[in-house]
């Protein structure tokens, strides 16, 4: 029997993504998986170890939560929390012995405050060059916080510097305006700290070239084998690891003037077959796509029809019954010759392909394989 929803996530295609950015790499940058939001959908746990399996040497997640649910699996290894940290979440990031990211002396002291003097916690100092959201703008601030971290608190240790880019995807002058207020603050750096890892690109300015990639990048999306760029992840050798498939749960003949769905929103306009699959906005198929998308079945492209609703979508069949109750549906995927990726159901709906994968919900289950294989 089918299952109502399911998310098959092939590692291997993430393993061969690890491989192909990590080719790109120059000076001998290494590469952190960026596994924020359950692996951007994709199962936090299995996708953190088939990066470290296929070379990745650090992973990073948004929250404390998450990098302890990476330790509780006995993930070993550098995890850096990018995101900001309030005093309740300290503890848990501490206890995770997870990297931190720091900007002002304030949240140092507390950090230090919650460490245990007998394993220094690991800090990286961020420098906010243009993104505008964390991190200091002031070069001087994040200067005093590295020296701080150094000389006076024993129970950290100063350990990378970091910055995040604005526009990797869309504009490179404004990029390049960055790297170039990031070069002096990593100069001085080097001068207090010559080990320190510096670290600045995400995926799109990863795929921009060299300048970036300093001594570790930090990569989520193009890993998932979805284009950081919003097109085809082919066309940059990149393999989408995510299939979302449902099936066809009723096939039913509509009159002319009969309707489909809430809001009778659909109306067959002469005689059609439609197909209810058991999918719907609480499993994260966008509203929006209703009218304005198709999935895939037996190998074609058929167009949803009338609403979305939480738990089922309605597709038109046309004249001919051309499915059968229990065939496969693919929403995101391949079938036959035909394929629908997340970046082109983002485009229909305003949005970017990282939106469509992190939002399949929890009620979706994910089965991950190995190129078919049970992984
Ligand atoms: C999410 C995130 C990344 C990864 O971005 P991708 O575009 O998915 O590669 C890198 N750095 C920071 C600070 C992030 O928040």
């Amino acid at each position: 029997m089918p299952l109502r929803a399911l998310a098959r996530v092939n590692l291997a295609a993430i393993e061969r993504n690890v491989a192909r950015v990590a080719r790109e790499l120059t000076g001998g940058a290494g590469l952190c998986a960026v596994v924020k939001a359950d692996g951007y959908g994709h199962g936090a746990v299995p996708v953190a170890r088939a990066a470290l399996s296929a070379g990745a040497g650090w992973l990073a997640v948004a929250t404390a939560q998450e990098a302890s649910e990476l330790r509780a699996a006995e993930i070993d290894g550098p995890i850096l929390v990018m995101g900001a940290l309030s005093g309740a979440e300290l503890p848990l990031a501490v206890a995770a012995r997870a990297d931190l990211v720091a900007w002002s002396e304030p949240f140092v002291a507390a950090v230090a405050a919650a460490a245990d003097p007998g394993a220094p916690v690991r800090v990286h100092v961020k420098l906010d060059t243009g993104m505008g959201r964390l991190g200091t703008r002031d070069r001087r601030e994040a200067l005093a916080v590295a020296g701080r971290v150094v000389e006076h608190e024993p129970a950290l240790e100063l350990v990378g510097a970091m910055t995040h880019f604005a526009t990797a995807d869309e504009d490179p002058q404004f990029l390049a305006g960055q790297l170039a207020a990031f070069a002096p603050f990593v100069a001085e750096l080097r001068k207090l700290r010559p080990r320190i890892v510096v670290h600045a690109a995400n995926s799109a300015a990863t795929l921009r070239g060299s300048a970036c990639h300093f001594d570790l990048v930090r990569c989520g999306i193009a890993l998932y084998g979805c284009d950081p760029f919003n097109g085809d992840p082919a066309e940059r050798g990149l393999e989408p690891a995510l299939e979302l498939g449902s099936y066809l749960a009723a096939v039913k003949l509509a009159r002319a003037g009969e309707s489909a769905g809430y809001g009778r929103r659909f109306f067959a306009r002469r005689e059609t077959w439609i197909g209810t699959i058991p999918i719907g906005y609480g499993d994260g198929i966008r509203r929006a796509l209703a009218d304005n998308c198709e999935v895939l079945v037996g190998g074609r492209r058929y167009p949803l029809v009338g609403a979305v609703s939480m738990d089922n979508i309605t597709i038109d069949l046309g004249s001919e019954p051309s499915g059968a109750v229990g065939d496969a549906v693919t929403i995101i995927g391949r079938d036959g010759l035909e394929r629908q990726t997340a970046e082109q159901l983002a485009r229909r709906i305003g949005t970017i392909n990282y939106e469509i994968v992190c939002g399949i919900s929890a009620r979706v289950p994910r089965a991950h394989h190995r190129d078919g294989e049970p992984a």
